[in-house]
């Protein structure tokens, strides 16, 4: 199945793009601070400006089909990073250990959890160190435990 629309990377923290179904939608292009994505056709998947995207993710929050996630290759010499948007309770916390999941939700590695980034709307972002070789496959997580969660 081809499933990467857009994932041409920038240099540091990059939006990626898995929005492949041909519905009238662009609430992301409206959310971009930085007129980096581009709808031309309601009906198409955007197209972003790696160069004006600075990995954000204040789009994937408006991104109704959770079909937006940013990508850092560089994040460390080991690690890439993958924030994942996340819209389950309970939340995972900073520093836990979770199951990677590829798209079909299968588990492919390990990730910790870098930092949750709460949202105002339902969309959290959850942003996961993964090793640098699973960068393009992590697309969702799950938790191990659920102990102390808010
Ligand atoms: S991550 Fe930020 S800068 Fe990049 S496209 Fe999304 S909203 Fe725009
Ligand atoms: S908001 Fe999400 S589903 Fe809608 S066009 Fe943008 S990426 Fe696609």
């Amino acid at each position: 199945m081809e499933h990467q629309a857009h994932a041409k990377l920038g240099a540091g923290p990059t939006a990626v793009f898995e929005c492949l179904q041909r519905i009238p939608c662009n609430p992301c292009a409206d959310a971009c601070p930085r007129g980096a994505i581009t709808v031309k056709e309601i009906n198409d998947c955007p197209t972003l400006d790696v160069d004006r995207c600075n990995g954000c993710g204040i789009c994937m929050t408006h991104c109704p089909g959770l079909s937006i996630f940013v990508v850092d290759l560089q994040y460390s010499p080991e690690a890439a990073l993958v924030k994942i948007p996340y819209e389950f309770s309970p939340l995972p916390v900073q520093d836990e250990q979770v199951d990677a999941l590829n798209r079909q939700g299968d588990y492919v590695g390990d990730a910790r959890v870098i930092r949750v980034q709460k949202s105002s709307n339902k969309t959290h972002i959850i942003w996961l160190a993964v090793p640098k070789e699973l960068a393009m496959e992590v697309r969702n997580l799950r938790l191990r435990k659920e102990p102390f969660h808010d």
